[in-house]
């Protein structure tokens, strides 16, 4: 079947050095001969070899649009496994529009977001969870999320899930195949066997599904909220968090202009700081108390950052905060530890159990520890990116639970003394849940290779 081609500019809708347009499909070469012309008008681009560049102009008709460099990339070692060309381009986003128009008046149509991972997913050069890891690799925000979904894109993802789906097949394979064939495969002490195989990969998925909220943070950030009555300090820490050379700041303005959002990178983990609008400005009084702040933002954040002025009786200001964040996950910091204290550890615990720390924000005083707690948190103290898989997908997750979910099935059906045949719509499911992740659904010839194993002789 023919595929119609596809084109888009391939980099940022801003000026920039060089702009790429990308066309993708069965028509690609010809679409390129009627746009393009080499320095003295030789050779066309049909008669180039593969995988070479070639210098020369762009024409809409008889006008020249711009001077440019062409790739020839022949299926199938292409992205895609299409037919592919890359106009080089100067980066103006006026002359990229306008190559691109003239490349769909030709016979090409734009592409959809994400349309070239999606061929190459179709036409099998990688599979879901990579095409996912593509879109990841774009989005990741910092150095360890880029890791992890490179690590996606080496197919771990797919290499974990292959080896689960591959045990349950057999299972089901062998279930069948006993069902069939009774007088040869006996399914005598059968049951308790595959119940230790069933919880075996329910740990397996398990630990999957465990990797996927550090997986979240990592890649999204730790969404935190700083809350403390007026005065505690709270700016000043934000601006100890922010300033210095560790800190990145972006600040994304929300819909409304007074929800501000930072991000902070601590040693490569992120910290979304949010609504930190409030904090930074002091006529809003009722922000600055940071108890409705506190209400608003505790229940979706990770982290809450607690600061006690501890140079003052505690109020019922901060009676209030501690109530709300009793049950969350909260650090409480004894701020001005420069100054003559009142307020000491003990005094707090007495009303709240976490993690304490005594710090000057105005001396930068344990400042370090704070850094430390806050990965002790999240990542038990190591943060080792490289061999684990994380499931950084919502997607992925929900299937995984899925399967999960079937497999708890199994084994109560085990229990329950239930027919076989019911051990295997179970695993079934199981083993379809997991197959939605890689892109891969039940596959008949890989059932029937595995029967052919139990069903010796017929
Ligand atoms: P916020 O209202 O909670 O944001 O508090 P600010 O950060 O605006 O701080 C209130 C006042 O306390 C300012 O005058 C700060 O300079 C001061 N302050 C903040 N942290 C410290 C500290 O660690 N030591 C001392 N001595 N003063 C501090």
């Amino acid at each position: 079947m023919k595929t119609d081609t596809i084109a888009a500019i391939a980099t940022a809708m801003s000026p920039s050095g060089i702009g790429i347009i990308r066309i993708s499909g069965e028509d690609a070469i010809e679409i390129t001969d009627k746009i393009y012309r080499s320095k003295n008008n030789k050779k066309k681009i049909s008669e180039c070899k593969s995988h070479t560049i070639h210098y020369g102009y762009i024409y809409d008709g008889d006008e020249k649009i711009d001077e440019v460099m062409v790739v020839v990339m022949r299926a199938p070692a292409t992205y895609t496994r299409e037919d592919t060309i890359e106009i080089d381009c100067h980066g103006g986003v006026f002359v990229m529009k306008r190559i691109l128009e003239t490349v769909i008046k030709n016979g090409a149509r734009p592409a959809e977001p994400g349309e070239y991972t999606k061929r190459a997913f179709l036409n099998g050069r990688i599979d879901l969870s990579q095409a996912e890891s593509v879109i990841d690799v774009i989005n990741s925000k910092n150095e360890f999320a880029l890791k992890s979904s490179l690590s996606q894109l080496n197919g771990s993802v797919l290499k974990n899930v292959k080896s689960i789906r591959e045990v349950l097949l057999h299972e089901i394979a062998f279930i069948e195949s006993a069902l069939d064939d009774p007088e040869h495969i006996s399914l005598d002490g059968y049951p308790q066997k595959l119940e230790s195989i069933v919880n075996k990969e329910c740990d397996e998925i398990q630990a999957l599904l465990n990797s996927s909220d550090n997986g979240r943070i990592l890649k999204e950030g730790i969404n935190t909220v700083i809350v403390g009555k007026p005065n505690a300090g709270k700016s000043s820490l934000l601006n100890i968090l922010v300033g210095e050379d560790r800190a990145i700041v972006t600040d994304i303005a929300g819909t409304t202009r007074d929800v501000l959002e930072e991000q902070i990178n601590l040693n490569g983990i992120t910290l979304n700081l949010v609504d930190t609008a409030g904090i930074r400005d002091t006529e809003d009084i009722v922000e600055k108390i940071g108890v409705e702040k506190a209400m608003k933002h505790a229940t979706g954040a990770d982290l809450i950052i607690y600061v006690i002025d501890a140079s003052v009786q505690l109020d019922d200001n901060d009676f209030d905060i501690i109530n709300i964040i009793k049950d969350k996950n909260s650090i409480i910091l004894l701020n001005k530890s420069d100054l003559s204290t009142i307020v000491d550890e003990s005094e707090v615990r007495k009303y709240i159990d976490k993690t304490i720390l005594s710090i000057s924000a105005k001396n930068n005083d344990g400042i370090k520890e704070l850094e430390d707690v806050i990965k002790n948190m999240f990542f038990d103290g190591t943060v080792s990116f490289n061999d684990e898989v994380y499931i950084t997908n919502v997607r992925h997750k929900t299937l995984l639970n899925d399967s999960l979910e079937s497999l708890k099935l199994v084994v109560n059906s085990i229990y329950d003394d239930m027919p076989e045949d019911f051990y295997s719509i179970d695993l079934m499911n199981a083993y379809e849940s997991l197959g939605l992740i890689i892109g891969e659904s039940v596959e008949d010839d890989l059932m029937t290779e595995i029967f052919s194993k139990f069903c010796m002789g017929k």
